[in-house]
Formats: structure tokens, C-alpha cells, sequence
């Protein structure tokens, strides 16, 4: 069955309640010239009656769109807000230190509902769990789910104190923001292949986690291996060589494939309502990608492929392209980015699959089109951008 995508080019109100704050606006200059205290009472009962009906409206359009997927707008990072409904929502990374993701994360929730539902860190590098701890003070969170990495760094070891942080949840349980456990270990979930989220029983809105995958870890690692081998055999060598690595891994490079490297234990999933879906990979990269492949293969079709690692080349084969066969591409990066991302090989992939798959719409960045919405009602899909 073939499906609908309208787009949409930026969230501006509607045309008849523009018009409608202009008579507004009016009226008060006419009402403030006779009566000053009768006249600001008029503003606050006006101000009130547009967040009223800004509320209802924003209502109106989430029952009509049960799914919200929204690719924040956050700089040189990724930020994925997933709205339910009117009641769950799951944040997908939180982008840099720059706390913009509070701001992005607001425009989509009413003043009523100040909650996340589930918060989900995909690594540990920090343009994915910059602000995290903002939003955890911001916002609460019911289950914090991660893939289970450790980091030295200042910015992960901060997290972690803050999901634990009896305060800080005594002090979010007093604004009734929710925080549902106060054992560390309930509210943490590690994250493995196999594993789903659902997020709405009644529709069945779920994602699933693809990776990460022990067996991958130890396939990963043996293919390392057997490959340090046969090359030290045939230089004649015991030496090897590396840069970049730390004195563990000096004496065995491979060991970066049982979990010392953050890109390659980051999460990867794919939501799913009805017959519309989105293939999300945080930072993953090509091994990782065909690992996904070889053992899914079609299952991973999607319409809606968030590129892994910002569009670096280190990420979206065109054999990845070819299995998702997404609809349309999203790439999650800053403008003018110190890292060039995307790169432009991906770039050239996305427009040589453009060329040979016709059911392929477009490719959206958030360096270009700033916040991208995605609204399914199980059926088809509403695209919008913020510019
Ligand atoms: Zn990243």
C-alpha cells in the first residue's frame, strides 16, 4: 500500500489565528486609550486566551498524529525528541554541552506537561550527552537507558551522579515531575539487542533495539584478531603498531571491539507505528552497520534513516542506503561544523540512491532546515521543519 508524505516548511501559526491577534490587538489599543487598569486586565485575558487556545490546538494535533518524531535543532549533535500521544515521550540524546535542547525540547510540549517519560544516551561522547544532566533537572525522567559503556570523562561521570542524586529527585518530585524509583539500579536500564521499548501498548508504538550486540563484540574482535595474526606472520613482525590507542590496546589493538570504543557500542534502533518507521543509529558506524544487515536484511527497511555519526564517511554505506531504502534521509549536524559533516561522499551516496530508488523523497539536515518533525498517524507521514 503506497503512503501519503505532505511537507511542510515551518510551524507558523495558522493563517486565521494570525489574523485574529491583529483585530485583537486592535481592539486593546482602542480599550487602553479610555481605561489604563481596565485595559491591562483586557491584555491578561487575552494573553491567557491565546495560550488556551494554543494549548487546545496543539492538543488537536497530537490526537490527529498519535507519533511525533522531532530532530532537534542543537548544533553539532543529535537531540531526538519522541512525543506519544499527549502522555509518553522518550529524548534520544541531548546533544552538546550548549544546553539548546531545552529550549527545542519546550516548543513541543504544552505548559502542562513538563515530563519525559524515558531518556535514552546512545554513547558516551559528549555531543550526544552534553546536556543531559540539564535535562534530567529540567525535566525528570521515569527510566534512564543506555548502552551500558562506561566513560572517564568528566561530562559521563556527572550524569551518572546526577540519575542518582537523591536531592535533585526529592527537589523534581516537589515541582511533580515525575521520578518514579529511587533505587539507582531501577532507574537505569542497560540496553542490548533483542530488547524493545514499547511506548504505547494500546497502538503499539515501539522501538527496538538492534545493537549493541555481544556477538558482534566477539565476532568483531576474533575477525581482529585472526587478521593481526595473518599480517604479523606475513610482515614477520610482533610488533604492532598503533598511534592512537592507550598501552592495553598497544599490546592488543582488537580489544577496542569488546566496548573501549564508544561508536562502536552505540545504540541502534528502530521505531515503529503501524506501517510507518525510523531507523535510528546515534553514532554507529560501517561495521556496525553491516553487522545490522547480516542479521536483520530487510527488517531494517524504514521510510525515515537518521545517518549515523553526523554524515561522516565513517557511517551510511550505500549498501546500508540499499537495505533501509529510506524514504527520506536526516542528517543531524551543526552549521559550519569543525568536522565537515557531512561528508561529501555521503552526500554523493545519497544522490546516486536518489538516482536508482525512486520511492526516495529527500535528504533534510538540521544544519540546513533547522528542527525536523516527523508526524505519523500510523498510515502516513507529515514532514516540518523549523526553517
Ligand atoms: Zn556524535
Amino acid at each position: 500500500m503506497s503512503k501519503v508524505y505532505h511537507t511542510e516548511t515551518s510551524q507558523k501559526l495558522p493563517q486565521n489565528l494570525t489574523n485574529h491577534a491583529q483585530i485583537w490587538a486592535e481592539i486593546f489599543q482602542k480599550v487602553l486609550k479610555n481605561h489604563k487598569t481596565i485595559g491591562m486586565l483586557f491584555l491578561l485575558f487575552v494573553i491567557f486566551s491565546f495560550a488556551f487556545v494554543g494549548y487546545i490546538f496543539q492538543s488537536l494535533n497530537n490526537t490527529k498524529s498519535k507519533l511525533q518524531v522531532h530532530f532537534l535543532d542543537v548544533g553539532q549533535g543529535d537531540a531526538i525528541l519522541i512525543q506519544v500521544g499527549n502522555s509518553n515521550s522518550m529524548l534520544i540524546d541531548s546533544g552538546p554541552q550548549n544546553e539548546k535542547v531545552i529550549s527545542e525540547i519546550q516548543k513541543f510540549k504544552n505548559i502542562f506537561d513538563r515530563n519525559l517519560n524515558i531518556l535514552l544516551a546512545t554513547h558516551a561522547d559528549a555531543d550526544h550527552i552534553g546536556s543531559m544532566k540539564k535535562v534530567i533537572e529540567k525535566f525528570g525522567f521515569q527510566r534512564f537507558t543506555f548502552s551500558g559503556l562506561s566513560s572517564e570523562t568528566k561530562i559521563f561521570k556527572d550524569l551518572m551522579t546526577s540519575i542518582g542524586d537523591t536531592d535533585l529527585i526529592a527537589k523534581l518530585k516537589e515541582k511533580n515531575i515525575h521520578d518514579t524509583s529511587p533505587q539507582m539500579h531501577q532507574r537505569l536500564l542497560t540496553l542490548t539487542a533483542g530488547m524493545s521499548i514499547v511506548l504505547d501498548q494500546q497502538d503499539n508504538v515501539h522501538f527496538d533495539v538492534l545493537f549493541p550486540d555481544f556477538d558482534f563484540q566477539i565476532e568483531a574482535y576474533q575477525k581482529c584478531k585472526n587478521g593481526m595474526q595473518n599480517k604479523n606472520e606475513s610482515s614477520g613482525q610482533n610488533k604492532i603498531k598503533s598511534k592512537t590507542i592507550s598501552k592495553t590496546q598497544k599490546r592488543n589493538p582488537c580489544l577496542k571491539f569488546l566496548s573501549t570504543e564508544t561508536n562502536l557500542n552505540s545504540v541502534v534502533g528502530k521505531l515503529t507505528f503501524g506501517s510507518t518507521s525510523f531507523i535510528l543509529t546515534g553514532d554507529a558506524p560501517i561495521e556496525v552497520e553491516d553487522f545490522i544487515i547480516k542479521k536483520y536484511g530487510e527488517r531494517i527497511h524504514a521510510d525515515v534513516l537518521k545517518l549515523g555519526h553526523h554524515g561522516s564517511k565513517t557511517s551510511t554505506s550505500p549498501n546500508f542506503l540499499n537495505v533501509v531504502s529510506p524514504n527520506f534521509a536526516v542528517i543531524s549536524a551543526g552549521i559550519g561544523n569543525r568536522y565537515n559533516h557531512p561528508h561529501k561522499i555521503v552526500l554523493d551516496n545519497l544522490n546516486a540512491f536518489k538516482e536508482k530508488d525512486s520511492n526516495f523523497r529527500r535528504t533534510l539536515r538540521t544544519d540546513i532546515d533547522g528542527t525536523i518533525s516527523f508526524y505519523s498517524d500510523a498510515k502516513n507521514l507529515t514532514i516540518k521543519t523549523s526553517k
